[in-house]
């Protein structure tokens, strides 16, 4: 007779195999999140450690007697060199992509991916800003504890000749200046991290940044160990300096994106007051030379309250016309509707962005959360075209929606033979999404359980720090 009581060893058996089955599943959900967003990231990723490593190997190269020696003060001079040239390093990249270079980004995977990244170096700056402090006022402190003995008095000789003896005699003032500069990075630099704080006044307060940029290459230039200058680390420190200290000037002057403005004027308005969602219909005046349907622009309506982004919600028909779909989202946005007129003036910055539906094979998912349905108008109408055929799958969530905008889009979606259904299965697509970054994270995760790659799933980020 066959018993249909489990024995207590079978009892133990089962619940020790479920228990490693919800182990290795929760272990290989986290394998797949950290394949997905290293996926996700993988351009800025490699460009970040890329820099970090090559900067440390070559301080470490004209920087190595520390090795052999066990005295505090030979380390101390050392760690300062390196965390004082790889910060620079660091800071200088990125005060050069805080003024959008245009060959640059589409190597980084695009402005946001850009943007991202200058937010990572800003924050490495900042750890290494506080280790270098730490560094050059530890002795006073490891001394008055009694970790360490008071040197003996330095022996100062003669100055050298030239610029070694110049720099040099100015070694004081570089040290205060530096000092100071460090207090003001670490205030606006917490400021921009700390997402409570207003993205307008953020955005002003930032700007200072350029200016705490330039007082420390000014004390790098003086500090910096005047050997490296014939080498690697010096020369590689000189270019970037130079570099980021144009860009602090550029910043300044307020001349970011110049080249790449037009002027334009609203041509028509229309307002949703249900979804909260304002149509801006815009003319350029200004030469343009075009967008991929998916890219974004800085669009300014009005001088005081300075840039913001939206897609272009439209493709390039090479007649001067865009469109932006704007929702009430925040303080600025709200106002829109009453603020912007027919026949106003309007300043369009870009196009910006990598979202531009490349991919390896013609099938395609996209999922669209509420307001990022934008970039999806605009790419269906430039594949709105006689005889052409792209394989897509739209998804789009959305709270509220008039009729007239859903069965526009239901139009939309029908002349660029773009399916709105359910996806059941993630195993030849790739999938778009645009949209909040918690259900960006949320259908990453659903779709990697349903088998999706990582390097299948192309993600806008809507948040630019
Ligand atoms: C690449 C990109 C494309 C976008 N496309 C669209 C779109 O097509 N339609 C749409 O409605 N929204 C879009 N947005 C979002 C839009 O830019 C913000 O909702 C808008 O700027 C909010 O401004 P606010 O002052 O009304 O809100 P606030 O309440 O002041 O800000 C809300 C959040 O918006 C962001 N933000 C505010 N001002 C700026 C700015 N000047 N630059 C960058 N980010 C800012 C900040 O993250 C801030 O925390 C896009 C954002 C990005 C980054």
């Amino acid at each position: 007779m066959v018993s249909i009581v489990p024995e207590p060893s079978d009892l133990v058996a089962d619940k020790a195999v479920s228990q490693a089955s919800a182990f290795c599943q929760g272990a290989f959900s986290i394998l797949h999140r950290i394949d997905l967003s290293l996926n996700t990231m993988k351009h800025i990723q490699r460009f970040y450690l890329g820099l970090t490593v090559t900067f440390s190997l070559l301080w470490l190269w004209a920087d190595s007697a520390w090795l052999g020696s066990s005295n505090y003060f030979i380390w101390r001079s050392a760690f300062t060199n390196w965390t004082g040239v790889l910060g620079m390093a660091v800071m200088s990249v990125g005060m050069i992509l805080a003024v959008r270079p245009i060959r640059v980004e589409p190597r980084l995977g695009g402005l946001d991916k850009m943007y991202r990244l200058h937010k990572w170096l800003g924050i490495t700056g900042l750890v290494l800003s506080v280790l270098h402090w730490a560094l050059a006022k530890s002795p006073k402190y490891l001394i008055g504890w009694g970790w360490i003995e008071r040197p003996g008095p330095r022996v100062r000789g003669p100055l050298p000749d030239g610029i070694a003896g110049l720099l040099m005699s100015q070694r004081k003032l570089a040290e205060v200046l530096g000092e100071y500069a460090f207090y003001a990075l670490c205030v606006l630099l917490l400021l921009a991290l700390i997402k409570h704080f207003p993205y307008k006044r953020f955005f002003k307060t930032h700007r200072w940044m350029a200016v705490v940029y330039l007082v420390l290459v000014v004390h790098t230039v003086v500090l910096m160990k005047f050997s490296f200058w014939s080498q690697g680390v010096g020369l590689l420190s000189a270019v970037l300096m130079v570099l980021g200290s144009a860009a602090a000037v550029v910043s300044l002057l307020r001349r970011v994106g110049i080249h790449r403005r037009a002027v334009g004027v609203i041509e028509a308005l229309e307002h949703h007051p249900e979804s909260g969602v304002l149509r801006v219909d815009v003319r350029l005046q200004d030469r343009w030379d075009g967008h991929a349907a998916g890219q974004f622009a800085f669009v300014t309506f009005d001088q005081a309250e300075g840039q913001h982004p939206f897609t272009i919600s439209s493709a390039w028909h090479d007649d001067g016309h865009m469109t932006f779909l704007i929702k009430d989202g925040g303080d600025y946005t709200r106002t829109l509707p009453d603020k912007l007129k027919v026949g106003g003036p309007c300043t369009v910055e870009g196009p910006y962005g990598n979202f531009v539906f490349d991919s390896s094979t013609q099938r395609q998912i996209w999922v669209a959360g509420g307001i990022g349905i934008t970039p999806f108008i605009a790419r269906m109408q430039a594949l709105a075209k006689p005889g052409y055929e792209q394989p897509v799958d739209l998804f789009w969530s959305v709270r509220d929606l008039e009729d007239e905008a859903l069965r526009r889009v239901q139009a939309a979606a029908s002349k660029a033979r773009v399916r709105l259904h359910m996806i059941r299965d993630g195993q030849n697509e790739h999938v778009w999404f645009c949209g909040p970054a918690g259900f960006g994270a949320a259908l990453r995760e659903g779709f990697g359980r349903l088998g999706l790659g990582a390097e299948r799933f192309h993600q806008e980020l809507f948040q630019m720090r």
